[in-house]
């Protein structure tokens, strides 16, 4: 039976040693017994508060920013989902989808703002996701998360504001 990361939530750490020093393979967190206890102070050898690691593995899908990788962190598997815990656990999983993509398309900054000024416009028109899309010559799962994001921005879909909250929340900048 594995335990359960305190910052991710995600069953990953092996339970046998009597001092355990895993780090989690879905966050990259070190499991610290001492910083579990003082939550919100930075001690240890994560170097950050598990406070602020779970805030990190919300937006970044890691415990710190640098740690954003597939290189150090990687998608929850099934068996270390709990039951209680199996919607959230699909959310993250989708989350984590979302973060994975925003990393590996590689689209330049500018690209990437000219893009979602195109899309606000077509929102603007009314148009359907698969249409903007289809204009675009761009495949539906790479309109998708700016499309959902400028929904928010609704009925003016700023893209300023839609780029800037992308930015945040799938790169961190
Ligand atoms: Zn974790």
């Amino acid at each position: 039976m594995k335990k359960k990361c305190p910052c991710c939530g995600f069953y990953t750490i092996d339970s046998d040693d009597e001092v355990i020093t895993d780090i989690c393979e879905v966050c990259f967190w070190q499991y610290d017994i001492t910083a579990h206890e003082q939550h919100e102070r930075s001690i240890g050898p994560n170097g950050i508060s598990l406070d602020e690691a779970k805030a990190n593995y919300k937006k970044y899908g890691a415990c710190k920013r640098e740690f954003a990788d597939k290189k150090f962190v990687r998608k929850p598997l099934n068996e270390e989902l709990s039951s209680k815990r199996e919607k959230a656990g699909v959310k993250y999983m989708q989350r984590w989808e979302e973060l994975a993509y925003a990393r590996e398309d590689g689209i330049a900054e500018g690209e990437h703002m000219r893009l979602v000024s195109q899309i606000c416009k077509k929102m603007k028109m009314n148009q359907s996701l698969e249409k903007i899309a289809e204009d675009l010559v761009e495949e539906v799962s790479v309109i998708e998360p700016i499309y959902n994001m400028a929904k928010n921005y609704a009925p003016n879909y700023d893209p300023e504001k839609v780029f800037k909250q992308m930015s945040f929340e799938f790169t961190g900048g």
